[in-house]
């Protein structure tokens, strides 16, 4: 079937601010490379991670798709429709067809509503019930995130983290939307609390098949949730896979050492290869061919001049790495194998 979404060779540069000196002297310009050619689906009903170190990109690519960004070059379409060129009522019905929820929900509560009128806010300025019927909605939302009717009187500072970001999910729920894009919604909370934010999420897509774009670096949260996971490096998607093939074989050199990185993992799962040697290059520098060829043990010559495109290895598992393509793999065997 056609996804929900569909990324295509999105590609974003931010300008780097010169300094006077540097503008003076007639340096050119510099770029950082924050996305590039970007090719990611997202199905209809599935919650995919998206996951990688900080700075890979993983925010910039949200943020793009909901328009927070403007691209610069590539697609974006949802159901169909190309979203970058989106404008006046049409991206406003996008964005309450596609609702973003943020790390801290409490910067974007107002402090001075209840979280009563917060909602009824929304209902209103959408026309999304009539008066009438706001406030059993109000009741309803309240109840989908597990929180108290009571909540509904009550102001944001006197909520903990983890009830806050409840607030937040309602907030966005209250658009009716298909599809959540979740920026490390649970990073900065208690570990305890994050599984059940993780869970009422979970449980939410069920409920009303949300489509879910999760982005996290947590890769046992990923996991947990996920049905399939994309892995970005310096910007790039390097692996996309279902959730037991990401971690039961995971393909790309990158994905290897992130696992094996992540200390959370069951024992039995450990790959084998060597946790995640050496620093993370500057999106300002990119290296030619691979970008992970730095980091890569397993680079030949091939990595450094040419940049290995996502090309699928089995079904549902596509990968970005020379390593995989069937005329290297014949030119790397040793002498005499066959
Ligand atoms: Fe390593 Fe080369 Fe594969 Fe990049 S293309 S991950 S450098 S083997
Ligand atoms: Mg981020």
């Amino acid at each position: 079937p056609e996804p929900l979404l569909n990324v295509q060779n999105l590609t974003k540069t931010f300008p780097v601010r010169q300094g006077l000196l540097e503008r003076w002297q007639g340096k050119p310009a510099k770029v950082v490379r924050a996305l590039t050619d970007v090719n990611l689906s997202v199905q209809r009903g599935e919650t995919l991670g998206l996951v990688g170190e900080s700075g890979c990109g993983k925010s910039t690519l949200a943020r793009c798709l909901v328009r927070l960004h403007q691209a610069d070059t590539g697609s974006v379409r949802y159901d169909g429709q190309e979203v970058l060129v989106l404008q006046g009522d049409a991206l406003r019905q996008y964005h309450r067809r596609v609702q973003m929820i943020f790390q801290d929900p409490f910067s974007s509560l107002n402090p001075r509503m209840t979280v009563g009128q917060t909602l009824q806010e929304v209902l209103t300025v959408h026309r999304l019930r009539p008066k009438a019927q706001q406030n059993e909605r109000i009741d309803e939302l309240l109840s989908l995130v597990g929180l108290p009717a009571e909540a509904a009187g009550r102001l944001p500072h006197e909520f903990s983290g983890g009830q806050r970001q409840r607030i937040g999910i309602a907030r966005a729920l209250a658009l009716e939307p298909e599809c959540i894009v979740a920026d490390e919604l649970v990073s900065a909370l208690d570990v305890s609390v994050q599984a059940q934010v993780v869970n009422l999420l979970l449980e939410l897509q069920e409920k009303l098949h949300l489509t879910v774009l999760f982005v996290a670096h947590d890769l046992r949260l990923v996991r947990h949730l996920s049905h399939r996971v994309a892995v970005m490096y310096l910007g790039r998607v390097v692996e996309v896979a279902t959730t037991q093939d990401l971690f039961e074989q995971p393909a790309h050199p990158y994905t290897q050492a992130l696992l094996a990185a992540a200390p959370l993992l069951e024992p039995g799962h450990r790959s084998e290869v060597s946790a995640l040697t050496g620093e993370l290059p500057s999106p300002l520098n990119v290296p030619s061919g691979c970008p992970f060829r730095t980091r890569c043990p397993h680079a030949f010559d091939r990595c450094v001049t040419e940049r290995p495109e996502l090309a699928e290895i089995r079904p549902l598992q596509q990968v970005a790495c020379h390593l995989y393509d069937p005329v290297d793999r014949e030119a790397r065997q040793p002498a005499g194998a066959s």
